[in-house]
């Protein structure tokens, strides 16, 4: 079966299941249907059109026009699948860094074994089932717990591509090394916003709290912490109360217990000057953690150590902007990096690293399927979506031909051309 027809076969039996998709997330992690709609039915759908439509131009074989063809040789590069590949994804999104992945791995001609997360169940049933209605051979879904993951892992891969977090991407890391697979890895961290003057301010709270209320939090390119001008905190959450009482709570629920005491631990010992709701056994049995903003953390503190990864959001206030892209410039590259700043057209990070940067927005950045997405350093390595996953499954193998010319001839011809350059 030629690989488009599998990418269409796969496309059916996910809209097929859509209702179920729904569902699941619903179980799962409390997301309403516009938000699943939003977040993992549309974007794997658009992705699945987009293959549909270019997949046949970018598995032609490439000519490669040089110096050679004079000589009667040339190199073809032609596009091969690496073979087996292993996909480990994470419960926040659970549809979409399942299929996003997959759709690139299929469409370039390999065989898969999708992990989905063992936290994300009811999802994880789903996506068996909709691979299983797909009746492709060509992928396997492992349900199971973290020894099954491990168990896996033993087995050898041609290519790895893993999203989850940066501690255990390490250890894949690690486990694809005994073999030399190579990896990708979609990790995460602490993308930090600067809201470089207060002018901005309005702006910049309306767009970081509509893309932290997204999955509660749990997203993550969410923004993590905020720099914001020395004096400002104030009117931030002034502000942040307004755009809630307008727009109504965060949607969704936190994952699971283990997540939800991890949350309220990274609360301790902080300045909470904002709370939209309690944190007590009713909260925790709905998962309801409340959006909650924190003012100015220690350097030290667990909550500008570790990624958030929830309706938290701690605020630095800052007297010198040049301090704080130089504290920035000194920590883990993170995988997105928000700038607020009146001056339009001015699209410098000021050597601050990152996977992807947005400037007067948040979240955005990951929407276009023409744009790469991926992280640096400790966020990552490798990028996908697009053609750019379909580059990352595919291996270009340069095949020369040579020409039926005797060696003599062709040095001759060489010399030739080398004399003309020279002159
Ligand atoms: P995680 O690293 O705990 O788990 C990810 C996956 O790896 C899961 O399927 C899990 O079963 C498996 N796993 C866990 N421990 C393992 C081990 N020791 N060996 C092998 N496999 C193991 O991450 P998570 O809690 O599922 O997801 C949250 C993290 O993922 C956050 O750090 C977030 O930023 C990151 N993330 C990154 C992206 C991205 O696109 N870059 C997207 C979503 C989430």
């Amino acid at each position: 079966m030629k690989n488009i027809d599998k990418i269409e076969k796969l496309k059916k039996s996910f809209e097929k299941n859509k209702n179920l998709i729904a569902d699941a997330l619903y179980k799962d992690l409390g997301k309403n249907f516009e938000e699943s709609r939003l977040t993992e039915y549309y974007p794997v759908m658009s992705e699945f059109d987009y293959f549909i439509k270019n997949l046949e131009k970018w598995s032609e074989p490439e000519k490669i026009r040089s110096f050679f063809n004079f000589i009667g040789c040339g190199t073809v590069l032609q596009p091969e699948p690496y073979g087996k590949v292993l996909i480990i994804s994470p419960w926040n999104y659970p549809f979409n860094l399942t299929f996003l992945p997959l759709i690139g791995a299929i469409a370039a001609g390999n065989e898969v074994v999708l992990k989905p997360s063992e936290y994300s169940k009811n999802s994880s049933d789903i996506i068996k089932k909709i691979i299983e209605d797909s009746a492709l051979e060509d992928i396997e879904v492992v349900l199971g717990d973290l020894e099954e993951t491990k168990k896996i892992l033993d087995s050898k891969f041609d290519y790895i591509f893993f999203t989850g977090s940066s501690k255990v991407g390490k250890e894949i890391y690690l486990k694809a090394a005994e073999n030399l697979t190579p990896v990708t890895l979609e990790l995460g961290g602490k993308s930090p916003v600067i809201i470089e003057d207060e002018h901005c301010l309005d702006e910049a709270v309306e767009k970081i709290i509509w893309g932290k209320f997204f999955n509660r939090g749990q997203t993550c390119i969410a923004p993590d912490y905020i720099y914001l001008p020395k004096g400002t905190s104030e009117k931030f959450v002034e502000l942040a109360r307004a755009y809630i009482r307008k727009n109504g709570d965060v949607g969704g629920k936190i994952i699971n217990d283990i997540h939800f005491d991890r949350l309220n631990k990274l609360l301790e010992n902080q300045n909470i000057i904002y709370q939209n709701g309690k944190i007590d056994e009713d909260s925790k049995d709905k998962g309801v953690f409340p959006f909650t903003i924190t003012l100015n953390p220690k350097d030290t503190d667990p909550i500008l150590e570790e990624e958030i990864f929830g309706p938290i959001l701690p605020l630095i206030e800052y007297e010198s902007l040049d301090k704080v892209y130089w504290d920035l410039r000194g920590k883990p590259s993170p995988l997105a990096l928000y700038i607020f700043r009146s001056e339009k057209g001015n699209i410098s990070t000021r050597g601050i690293k990152a996977g992807g940067v947005c400037i007067n927005g948040t979240m955005l950045q990951i929407l276009d399927r023409k744009v790469p997405f991926g992280g640096i350093g400790n966020s990552g390595l490798g990028q996908y979506h697009g053609k750019y996953s379909f580059d990352t499954f595919t291996h270009y193998k340069p095949i020369f031909e040579g020409s039926s010319l005797k060696i003599s001839t062709i040095n001759r011809v060489i010399n030739l051309i080398l004399s003309k350059i020279k002159k």
